[in-house]
């Protein structure tokens, strides 16, 4: 999963790119870049690392453009290596810069397709590269001009028709203007927002509406499934649904990925994780189990533990504290360096929890080793009773849309019931958000819940999530 960004306007957004780029940095660590255009030259600067890592000693001065785009990056699959950050660029045969979230799943087929037919080589493992080669290759079919945003939408739903899997684009086409595109089932998120500054109206468009608070813009509206706005250089919006199947947005973006104070189609995601926590309170109460307190897993999980408390009618504690100075335990490549970072980033409060019986509420359960140390962890400390309880319901298959839930062999839900996972973890219950439950609260607008039910929305074969899987494993080593 990664955070995009882009502005559009008459004065300089360079400052608005980076600064909003540290709002966006929860959807990945891994590189950082942007790009801006002044008319003339596209500046690009990226790097591995963290926004502040990359961009912390630049003179934004050179980096002026009334026109810019963003990019942090998780990588999930491809290289770790600093070819692969975006922004990428062309100058040939027009300029055109493009940053992308989002997972391409006929990765191979197109790569292929792309060699027979127009005897282009990829540079890179990353699927921006051939997004971009396509929407150039469609592009250059039309009549290119900024007074027929027709011809690019068309260009748009032909590259739409190409690509399967789950993507948001922003791309700077020189001197004609902004354009903007999310695929077909609208899977995931991209936000509209504008400001009016010193130079007029501004345009900005990002993954999550956190970064527009602080920016001083105001949120317009998501980007609807299939939709393609482009922004041309006199300022004027054009909009289109291009090529639009079932509307499909990601719950994960609700459950974990998404930051609390980012509002996604009209919900705020605090709010979301509120109630996914009382909702818990019903399987809670089904189960007689009694906790003397609720903790959470600092620190995704609070506002679920909160809801949860707040239903049961159980005190909230934060028994664990976390040291945010660990690197990211999830995606260490072996099972070992896993365990000992969890024991590293996550400590019990023995004065809170010794003697309890405690639910520890954490967002997911992907291959239960989080879960496990906690319990013991919890154990160690003295607590009587361990219940975990998971915000989300059991993930039993891989996410071919860009989040990093591993491949199937490491799920533990996609391997043992409930019942084994309990044991596996060693807990004395294990709860986890009922998935019918959890459709109830998104009945009014269809999702993706692949993650939970394998109902793939694009359609996927088997041979292709192998493919995918493999090309995790090999960028995870
Ligand atoms: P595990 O320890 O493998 O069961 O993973 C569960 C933990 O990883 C939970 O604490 C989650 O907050 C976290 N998590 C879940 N999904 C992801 C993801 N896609 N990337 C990083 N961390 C995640």
């Amino acid at each position: 999963m990664c955070g995009i960004l882009g502005f559009f306007g008459r004065g300089d957004v360079s400052h608005d790119v980076i600064n909003g780029l540290t709002a966006l940095q929860h959807r990945g660590q891994d590189a950082a870049g942007a790009v801006t255009f002044d008319s003339n030259r596209f500046k690009l600067k990226k790097g591995l690392g963290l926004v502040r890592e990359v961009f912390g000693q630049l003179d934004v001065t050179d980096y002026e453009g009334f026109c810019g785009l963003g990019h942090v990056r998780y990588a999930t699959q491809g290289a770790l290596d600093a070819a692969e950050a975006q922004p990428f660029t062309l100058n040939y045969p027009f300029g055109i810069a493009m940053v992308h979230n989002g997972n391409v799943t006929n990765f191979n087929d197109l790569k292929s397709r792309l060699f027979s037919d127009q005897h282009r080589l990829l540079e890179t493992s990353s699927d921006l590269e051939l997004i971009l080669y396509t929407l150039t290759s469609e592009l250059e079919k039309e009549n290119l001009s900024r007074t027929n945003p027709e011809a690019i939408f068309r260009a748009v739903q032909a590259t739409q028709l190409a690509i399967e899997g789950a993507y948001c684009t922003i791309t700077i086409l020189a001197n004609l203007g902004l354009l903007v595109f999310a695929d077909p089932w609208g899977i995931r998120p991209l936000v509209m927002g504008r400001k009016f500054s010193d130079h007029g109206l501004v345009y900005g468009f990002a993954s999550e509406s956190s970064c527009f608070d602080f920016l001083g813009y105001e949120t317009v509206r998501d980007l609807k499934a299939g939709e393609a706005v482009f922004i041309d250089s006199d300022m004027q919006l054009h909009s289109s649904i291009c090529e639009r199947r079932k509307e499909s947005f990601c719950v994960f973006e609700y459950i974990y990925f998404a930051r609390e104070d980012s509002i996604m189609n009209g919900r705020l995601v605090a709010g979301e994780r509120v109630q996914m926590g009382r909702q818990l309170a019903k399987t809670f109460q089904e189960s007689a189990l009694e906790p003397d307190i609720i903790i959470d897993v600092p620190a995704s999980a609070y506002f679920f533990a909160s809801g949860l408390a707040e239903k049961l009618n159980v005190p909230y504690r934060r028994g664990l504290a976390k040291n945010n100075h660990v690197g990211r335990s999830f995606i260490s490549p072996n099972q070992s360096d896993r365990e000992n970072m969890v024991r590293q980033k996550l400590n019990p409060i023995r004065d809170i929890i010794k003697d309890k019986k405690i639910a520890v509420v954490d967002d997911s359960i992907v291959r239960g080793t989080t879960s496990k140390h906690l319990v013991r962890l919890l154990r160690e400390k003295g607590a009587r009773e361990v219940y975990v309880v998971s915000a989300s319901p059991p993930i039993k298959f891989p996410c071919i849309y860009g989040i990093d839930m591993s491949i199937r062999r490491e799920i533990i839900a996609a391997n043992y019931n409930v019942h084994d996972i309990g044991r596996y973890i060693e807990a004395d219950a294990i709860i986890y958000q009922k998935l019918d439950d959890l459709k109830e609260m998104y009945s009014d607008c269809s999702s993706c819940y692949a993650c939970f039910d394998g109902c793939y929305p694009t359609g996927i074969t088997l041979e292709a999530i192998e493919a995918i899987e493999a090309d995790r494993l090999q960028s995870k080593r």
